[in-house]
């Protein structure tokens, strides 16, 4: 927060300066940033149309409650799931946020939101069923996660699922697959992921323009109150040391982090296409023997994880 710079669009007092902007805004003139940049992510990677029925995945923390706030803002119908882990008091904290929102804002806004309490669901909390299946936390979280947004998604008939990704996520995700050369990541890492067959939903980050710093004045700017803390199973410490550098880089010289992802976005593919799903991918998926949801394996990743979690409970 700054005392003594005016506001670069209206001359008012300014709240916050944006070194990578060049720029400096009060209240209004921020919310009117943040609300265009989201605007032209939506537009120049052709995210959604204004009649679009929209999901959005809140985890109670600033990125995706600011992404349901500014969607519904910006006139989206917008609903939200929040999947409840099953980790103590951070989910229990990290529900009350969603819910607090859910029924002090999105209500107004005649919005939904859906919930999906882990522990009732399959059986028991994430660190638990990682550990019957002997699997890691996060990749069990992360099958759990995909698994019930696209099941959400379908069922209940939305066309996009949008999630909080912002510049930070995504810079720091480009420099860790640049590093190890991570080809296939590489050509599927983008803001929109078309929905490849029927049964997958279309997966959006409108949010990709944004720093994480530019989110978190949004909520304390508007008042949305959201979990602070990390979720203790965050290990992360190679896309700390990703998001470290890069805001090293930042400070030293504003708009790294947007050249570098943005340019990235330019280079790999020809200006306003969005990312496509590659043939090769789309011709190896076929509905799961078990559940139906598209996989290239004959059981999908979540029904072999929920098999072996069950077989170690059974013996
Ligand atoms: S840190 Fe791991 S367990 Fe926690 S929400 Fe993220 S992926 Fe899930
Ligand atoms: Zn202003
Ligand atoms: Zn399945």
């Amino acid at each position: 927060m700054i005392k003594t710079m005016n506001c670069t669009r209206c001359k008012t007092k300014a709240v916050l300066k944006l070194p990578r902007h060049n720029a400096a805004f009060c209240k209004d003139c921020f919310n009117s940033f943040i609300h265009d940049q989201v605007h032209k992510a939506i537009r120049s990677q052709e995210m959604f149309a204004k009649n679009d029925h929209l999901l959005v995945a809140v985890s109670g923390g600033k990125d995706s409650l600011a992404l349901w706030n500014i969607l519904l803002k910006l006139g989206y119908k917008t609903d939200a799931l929040y999947v409840n882990l099953g980790i103590g008091d951070y989910s229990e904290s990290s529900q009350e946020k969603v819910v607090h929102f859910s029924e002090t804002v999105a209500v107004g806004y005649g919005a939904a939101l859906h919930v999906h309490t882990v522990e009732r669901h399959e059986g028991a909390g994430i660190r638990e069923l990682a550990m019957m299946a002997h699997r890691p936390t996060c990749s069990t979280c992360g099958t759990i996660k995909r698994y019930q947004f696209n099941h959400a998604a379908i069922q209940h008939g939305y066309d996009v699922m949008a999630t909080g990704h912002n510049l930070d996520d995504e810079a720091a995700r480009l420099l860790g697959n640049v590093l190890h050369w991570q080809h296939e990541y590489l050509e599927k890492q983008g803001p929109s992921l078309p929905a490849s067959v029927d049964g997958f939903a279309k997966k959006v980050k409108p949010l990709y323009r944004l720093t994480e710093r530019e989110l978190a004045a949004y909520c304390v700017l508007n008042k949305i109150d959201y979990v602070v803390e990390e979720c203790p199973m965050a290990p992360g410490a190679r896309t700390l040391l990703y998001k470290e550098v890069l805001n090293r880089l930042e400070t030293e010289s504003p708009g790294t982090k947007q050249m570098f992802y943005w340019g990235f976005l330019e280079k790999s593919r020809p200006a306003g296409t969005p990312t496509t799903i590659m043939e090769k991918d789309r011709s190896a998926l076929h509905p799961c023997s078990l559940c139906s949801q598209p996989t290239t394996a004959e059981i999908c990743s979540y029904c072999r994880l929920m098999a072996r979690a069950k077989t170690s409970t059974a013996r």
